[in-house]
């Protein structure tokens, strides 16, 4: 299987939508967590459903998938939120943010191997996370 990653070097006018939404979730979620992810499905500039990561919570998915702890990633989250829908997975877009709690400074928010064999599993094409230098980057498989 062929991928290939870029970098934007600038946030388009969506991703800085999308990273405004995040600062906004983060500063109103009840969860303690050191980093917050936060997972978008989108399909073109909308958004679709919306995930984050939950502690002490997992899914039959989650585990099918090879989450081994007691915690639900966002991209889990998110599918779980957009399951009912008749998604045509390979026409949709998956961004992924992640703030450290306080500060709200974005990092890596690459998925995870368990997530990435998830997305594949559904058919999505394309992926984009925030990285360490709060830009994104793109993975399309
Ligand atoms: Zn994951």
């Amino acid at each position: 299987m062929g991928s290939f990653w870029y970098t934007s070097n600038m946030h388009t006018h969506f991703e800085s939508r999308l990273v405004k939404l995040s600062r906004e979730l983060a500063e109103s979620t009840r969860i303690r967590s050191k980093s917050l992810h936060f997972t978008f499905i989108c399909r073109g500039n909308n958004i679709l459903g919306i995930g984050q990561n939950q502690l002490y919570k997992t899914h039959p998915i989650a585990m099918k998938y090879g989450h081994r702890f007691d915690c639900l990633h966002s991209e889990v989250d998110a599918f779980l939120k957009v399951r009912h829908y008749d998604l045509d997975w390979n026409k949709v877009d998956i961004y992924n943010t992640r703030l450290s709690k306080g500060d709200n400074i974005l990092s890596m928010a690459k998925p995870c191997i368990c997530c990435t064999n998830f997305f594949l599993g559904l058919g999505i094409k394309c992926v984009h996370f925030t990285d360490r230098d709060g830009e994104f980057q793109t993975v399309r498989f």
